[in-house]
């Protein structure tokens, strides 16, 4: 019999309405079980770890993702695989950070969630958990797990966490990866592709890296942007990273002014990472002549990576590696476990 834990952050899929506010506030994990029999009614030994409280997801920081990443390590050599559920606001957040908490991991760590609470007639939560439950059970003949990734699985699909982005606030297809194909659908049948599988060394020991330092911001860049609001950010007292969020193929405005700003920033030891603001594609810094400032003042292609895996990816690399700037600057310009292309 496979065995695989469920740990439960909190999010809709664990709701109820609250009689006095009438709004939506988790509910136990008591209360929660009786809603899906199922769980353990299948061939699939289901054991379950719940924070305590719940929590709604825009309430989730790294400290929470310690605490997850923390309960898979502790718990690594008695389960065939994890299930985590989460609100859907920051799962691309957390699940990213977890990609790349848990180095070399060679077991599945499926996160999912749900657009309507598990109570209500047409929620899509059952359909969810089960599938994801039976992913991450999910093994090859020779007794391999299938994906042994951390991944969403939502609606249909099974992605990689750290391609992901919530993409909307309404239907049941909550996310997408813009830049990289499903990992697995699932139908009658699950479907898997293998051959899209990030596979780490398999003799080499799970590692788990936990200091995170949230000194890092996203500018955002719009026609018009004005120098203080660029300047005041890139003063920001202890700032080490900083997103920037491009039009296009990674281009940005040619005001001398911006790129004074940007060098001044990467010479004081900021790094800068190119993302591009389009869902999908790639930052191709050169491809424009309005991008060659960017290069000029050291700001760094994240290719195409999203906004969630670079922020997690930076916060990571700086708390992992506190006042070595030329080993954070190597570390993001590397792909670590299937989060950019790099060509
Ligand atoms: N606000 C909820 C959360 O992220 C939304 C959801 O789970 O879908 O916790």
């Amino acid at each position: 019999m496979s065995k695989v834990l469920l740990i439960s952050t909190g999010g809709t899929i664990t709701m109820v309405r609250d009689r006095v506010s009438d709004a939506l506030v988790p509910a136990d994990i008591e209360t929660f079980k009786a809603f899906i029999p199922e769980l353990f009614a299948s061939n699939i030994q289901v054991d379950i770890e719940a924070f305590s409280p719940l929590l709604d997801s825009s309430d989730v920081n790294p400290d929470c993702w310690v605490r997850m990443a923390q309960m898979v390590y502790d718990r690594y050599d008695d389960y065939d695989g994890f299930v985590i559920l989460h609100g859907t606001d920051t799962m691309s957040y957390s699940a990213s950070a977890l990609s790349f908490m848990l180095e070399d991991l060679g077991k599945p760590v499926v996160f999912t969630g749900s657009q309507l609470p598990v109570g209500v007639l047409r929620s899509d939560a059952k359909e969810n958990l089960l599938t994801a439950i039976e992913m991450a059970a999910a093994k090859d003949e020779d007794g391999n797990a299938i994906v042994p990734e951390v991944t969403i699985y939502f609606e249909d699909k099974l992605f990689r966490a750290n391609r992901t982005t919530k993409r909307n606030a309404e239907h049941f297809s909550a996310f997408n990866s813009y830049n990289y194909p499903p990992l697995a659908k699932a139908g009658v049948h699950i479907t898997y592709q293998p051959h899209l599988v990030h596979y780490c060394d398999l003799k080499a020991p799970l590692k788990l890296h936990t200091q995170f330092d949230c000194n890092v911001a996203v500018l955002k860049l719009f026609p018009g942007i004005r120098q203080p609001v660029v300047h005041a950010l890139l003063r920001t007292r202890g700032l080490k990273g900083v997103v920037l969020e491009t039009f296009g193929a990674g281009n940005a405005p040619t005001d001398h002014w911006l790129f004074k700003e940007l060098k001044t920033a990467v010479d004081k030891g900021i790094i800068i990472v190119n993302k591009t603001q389009c869902n999908t594609g790639s930052v191709e810094m050169g491809l424009y002549a309005v991008s060659l400032n960017l290069m000029k003042a050291g700001v760094l292609s994240g290719y195409d990576i999203t906004t969630e895996a670079l922020l997690t990816k930076m916060m990571l690399v700086f708390g992992e590696n506190p006042n070595d700037t030329d080993k954070a600057r190597e570390l993001l310009g590397r792909d670590f476990c299937g989060e950019m292309t790099i060509d």
